[in-house]
């Protein structure tokens, strides 16, 4: 290659991009590893009704625990995951681990909560998930109100036949679609009309600005907020780290709250103790030790 660029441009040969993909290499070696050996786990993050702080669903995110280095986050291997395929095992996964869960938290009398899971696109593009799905909610008993599936908006916006069409039939099933990052994709709001989904969830970059001088994130805030009430969708505000936001939200009628100011994702045990409380309380007001009214 180095020679067709003609004798005066020299092409070095790029050390770092190989080991880039030696380090890929491995990262998929230990990925087919970790598969096996289930060294996959969820964490969860409640997310609480505006008004009340009350615990009304959660959503499950996976972690790596990875032998060498610990809790890899999923930004860190669900790329390469879907470049190399494993994403389809990956999120069989995720499937199997959240309905077993619904399961176990209702047989031990837990309060029952609707979960939600995070899919990529190339996965409700191969065949097989919708009868995955069905067969989990069946040999589990779980009504399929339970499972909500969180799609990106970016994902949706390529328009891909057999992604909306997979989206379709999940929803047939009775479970809930809910619209991640949303914002992100530069969707029309105009897309809400055309796209049937249930739950909008309001991008974190959009929430972090919604206080700010700058009203123009809290404008488009309002407005999605506003359009999707007027058709039916719930909102799930993502990233809510601040009193202020908080309140920003629960003034305009936000439905639930997801973010760091209620709770971190946390690992199982973590957040049973949570499930058993039923409520959380925002973190400044911790020490009171009460509900929020
Ligand atoms: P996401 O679905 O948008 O999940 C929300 C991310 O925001 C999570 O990062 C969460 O920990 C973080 N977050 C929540 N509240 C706050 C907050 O108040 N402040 C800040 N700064 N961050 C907050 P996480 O767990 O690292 O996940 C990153 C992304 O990885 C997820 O974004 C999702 O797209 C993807 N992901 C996670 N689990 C799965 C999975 O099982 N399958 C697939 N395909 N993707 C997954
Ligand atoms: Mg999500
Ligand atoms: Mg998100
Ligand atoms: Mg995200």
């Amino acid at each position: 290659h180095a020679k067709q660029q003609g004798s005066n441009n020299y092409q070095f040969y790029s050390f770092s991009r190989d080991i880039s993909s030696y380090k890929k290499f491995l990262l998929e070696k230990d990925m087919r590893r970790a598969i096996v050996n289930e060294e996959f786990e969820l964490y969860y993050q409640p997310q609480v009704e505006a008004a009340t702080g009350r615990i009304k669903g959660a959503e499950a995110l996976i972690r790596w625990n990875h032998r060498d280095w610990g809790m890899v986050p999923p930004n860190e291997f669900i790329p390469l995951a879907e470049e190399n395929h494993l994403i389809h095992h990956i999120s069989d996964w995720v499937i199997r681990k959240t309905c077993a869960q619904l399961w176990r938290w209702r047989e031990a009398g837990y309060p029952v909560i609707p979960i939600s899971i995070n899919l990529s696109p190339i996965r409700l593009l191969k065949r097989g998930l919708v009868e995955l799905v069905e067969g989990q909610l069946a040999l589990y008993k779980i009504p399929a109100s339970m499972l909500e599936i969180e799609i990106t908006e970016s994902s949706l916006l390529k328009n891909e036949i057999g992604v909306l069409k997979t989206l379709e039939e999940l929803r047939k099933l009775g479970i809930k679609i809910a619209i991640d990052d949303f914002g992100t994709g530069y969707a029309s709001l105009n897309y809400l009309h055309e796209f049937e989904a249930d739950i909008i969830k309001i991008d974190q970059i959009f929430i972090q600005n919604i206080t700010s001088a700058n009203k123009k994130d809290a404008a488009i805030v309002s407005a999605v907020m506003h359009l999707a009430k007027e058709i039916g969708m719930q909102i799930v505000a993502e990233g809510v780290e601040e009193k202020a936001q908080y309140e920003f939200l629960k003034e305009r009628n936000c439905d639930l709250i997801q973010g760091y100011y209620f709770s971190k994702p946390v690992p199982l045990p973590d957040f049973e103790e949570l499930l058993h409380e039923g409520y959380l309380i925002p973190k400044e007001n911790q020490k009171q030790d009460m509900p929020l009214k």
